[in-house]
């Protein structure tokens, strides 16, 4: 872990032209390198904790660097918990980079990506469930799942975890302190308290659980493929959806050979769109690779957009596309609905089914509240997730299954020395979420996640 006495600095905007742009340091010596490059505009004696000051940044043989406003937040109040000073200048690319020369030129080094939030945590200001909110924050591709990380950076989750933990610590004492007097026996009667109040972390656990997938879709978005024959229209569809003609709209059957990603946002749920080669009988090798390559994306979508032409007949191939997602999530698209449509034929009948015009955009809007509706559900019940992350899933499934073994243990075999030891790892695993017990290894690659500046 990095070491906190040390002065760091980054711009804490993006490289790029804009308004302001920000250089912030953190760390002791912070306010004595503001004021050795910073000339407020009227005498400043004492720098004001979280005041702005109006001045010009200078270098060290005095010539004006910028124009500036600057601001010196004194530890504890700041984002990392140490003194923090931010050099608000202009937005130039150029600029900035003169301001952040001034201070490593001086001796201040650069921060690492991340390495303001990882001293926010060091510190004690937020837990590491609340540094990750803070990424997923600024990577958020949806109202819903900004909320979600929102939440989560306010603490909801930690909260909830020390909850646990308390009540699991309450019980290792009451556990441990029949393990100095192995000849006493732990009362029935008070057993009986520690099983039901750790039976009841457990089904809470397992309730925050339950509702992870519609988290992890709004965290991360949900995959969606794109599957047909050629000809059905399946690069329209994507066109349709994106608003933007993006793949190459042809007669031709199977021009689109290759597959096709776009990320969008569809009735509230972000969305990686993947149109594949239409599935077919091929001899054309190239055709072949992409059905090939179809059937193995649709192991891995969370949906399938199976799209068949409304208006003939269906085709063996259309057959075959159902067959190659069969086993997945499935909804039939059954498109061209602006033309005369054929009565479904079995199996397509059973399947569930929306009519669309990709051409003219009718259905479209049904579209994505069916897949919203099932994914993520209303607002209420994207208020009540809490694990969207598969790190806090896999520790929580650890907590779990230790409550379990130390459950069954009580009934058969409450041994107070083994029963410590299942409460101790339901412990550790929920203190890997907070940070209490992350390995190192862990916060590194978990910090090593955000950009500089952050
Ligand atoms: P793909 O091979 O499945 O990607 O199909 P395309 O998107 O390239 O569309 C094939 C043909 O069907 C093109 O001529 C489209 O203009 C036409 N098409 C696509 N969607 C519709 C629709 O909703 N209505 C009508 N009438 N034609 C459509």
């Amino acid at each position: 872990m990095q070491l906190t006495d040390q002065t760091i600095v980054a711009p804490a905007t993006a490289a790029g032209e804009g308004g302001v742009g920000i250089i912030r340091l953190s760390g002791p010596e912070s306010l004595a390198f503001l004021r050795r490059f910073f000339t407020p505009s009227s005498q400043v004696d004492t720098f004001r904790s979280h005041q702005l000051y109006h001045g010009h940044m200078h270098a060290a043989d005095g010539e004006v660097v910028d124009e500036v406003l600057a601001v010196h937040m004194h530890a504890p109040r700041s984002y990392t918990g140490e003194d923090v000073v931010e050099v608000h200048g202009h937005g130039g690319i150029l600029i900035q980079r003169r301001l952040l020369d001034l201070f490593l030129d001086a001796g201040v080094r650069l921060a690492s990506p991340g390495e303001f939030t990882l001293r926010a945590f060091l510190n004690g200001r937020i837990d590491l469930a609340q540094a990750e909110g803070v990424i997923d924050v600024i990577r958020s591709r949806s109202d819903a799942a900004s909320r979600l990380a929102m939440r989560q950076l306010d603490g909801v989750l930690s909260r909830r975890i020390h909850e646990f933990r308390d009540r699991l610590l309450e019980s290792l004492a009451f556990i441990e302190a029949h393990i100095d007097f192995p000849d006493e026996e732990i009362e029935p009667p008070h057993l009986s308290r520690v099983v039901e109040s750790l039976t009841v972390v457990r089904q809470d656990i397992a309730g925050m659980l339950a509702r992870f997938d519609q988290g992890r879709v709004l965290r991360e978005g949900l995959h969606v493929l794109i599957l047909g024959r050629p000809n059905v229209g399946k690069s329209s569809l994507l066109n349709a959806l994106l608003g933007e003609a993006r793949a190459i709209v042809t007669e031709i059957p199977g021009t689109t050979r290759d597959t096709i990603e776009e990320s969008l946002v569809l009735g509230g749920v972000p969305l990686r769109l993947i149109d594949t080669a239409g599935v077919r009988d091929a001899a054309d090798p190239v055709e072949a690779e992409g059905v090939r390559r179809s059937r193995e994306y649709c192991a891995t979508a969370d949906l399938v957009l199976l799209v068949i032409d409304g208006s003939c007949e269906p085709h063996h191939e259309d057959l075959l596309a159902l067959e190659a997602c069969a086993d997945r999530p499935l909804l039939l698209v059954v498109n061209k609905s602006d033309r005369p449509q054929q009565t479904l034929p079995l199996p397509f009948s059973n399947l569930p089914a929306i009519a669309v015009s990709a051409k003219t955009g009718v259905g479209l809007d049904f579209l994505s509240q069916e897949i919203s509706r099932k994914f993520i559900g209303s607002g209420e019940a994207q208020e009540s997730i809490q694990v969207s992350d598969r790190r806090h899933r896999e520790a929580m499934l650890r907590c779990q299954s230790a409550l379990d073994n130390f459950l069954a243990a009580t009934s058969s075999n409450p041994s107070p020395e083994f029963l410590a030891l299942d409460l101790r790892e339901a412990l550790q695993a929920l203190g890997e979420i907070t940070g209490e017990t992350t390995p190192d290894a862990i916060l590194d690659q978990i910090f090593s996640r955000f950009c500089v500046g952050k």
